[in-house]
C-alpha cells in the first residue's frame, strides 16, 4: 500500500491514477522540492507510512516546529479522508488539533479542502499567497488536504 500523494487515501504500489481523486501519481514518491528562493507553501504527507492517529498527530507538530523554523508561512496538509484505512479518524483528529493551535493563537488559520475553493478563508489564503493557484485543480473541493497558515 501506498498513500495519494494529492488526496492521501490509501491506495494499491501499482496504481497509476488515484481512484478517489483522479490524480495521476508517480512511480516514485515525491521528495522535497529544490528550493533556492524561500519556500512559502510546504506540502506535508501526514499519511506517509500509513500511521495510526497517534502517529500522525505527533507528524503534524514535529511538521509544525520544522516548517516555523524554515519560515514557511504555508502548509498544504495530506491527511485524506476516510474513504478508507485511517483517513477519517485522521482528518478528524487533525481538525480538532488546528482548531485548538487556532484559538491558542499557535496557528494563524487553518481551512479545510472542502471548504478551500468558496469559503472567505480560502479566498483570503489564495490572496495572500497567489503560488497556491498552481495547485488548484487538485486542491479545490479535496477533502483529503487541510491548508494551515503559520
Ligand atoms: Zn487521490
Amino acid at each position: 500500500m501506498k498513500t495519494c500523494a494529492v488526496c492521501g487515501n490509501d491506495i494499491q504500489d501499482r496504481e497509476r491514477v488515484c481512484p478517489f481523486c483522479r490524480s495521476p501519481q508517480s512511480s516514485r514518491a515525491a521528495t522535497g522540492s529544490t528550493t533556492s528562493r524561500q519556500e512559502r507553501i510546504r506540502t506535508v504527507n501526514l499519511k506517509k507510512g500509513l500511521p495510526r492517529v497517534d502517529d500522525a498527530l505527533r507528524t503534524l507538530h514535529h511538521e509544525l516546529t520544522n516548517a516555523r523554523a524554515g519560515r514557511v508561512k504555508v502548509i498544504r496538509l495530506i491527511h485524506g479522508y476516510g474513504s478508507t484505512g485511517t483517513g477519517g479518524k485522521i482528518k478528524h483528529a487533525v481538525q480538532q488539533e488546528l482548531a485548538s493551535l487556532a484559538r491558542s493563537g499557535q496557528i494563524k488559520m487553518s481551512v479545510v479542502g472542502d471548504d478551500y475553493a468558496a469559503s472567505d478563508p480560502g479566498k483570503e489564503l489564495r490572496s495572500r499567497y497567489p503560488e497556491l493557484a498552481r495547485s488548484s485543480r487538485t486542491d479545490f473541493g479535496n477533502p483529503g488536504i487541510t491548508f494551515v497558515e503559520l
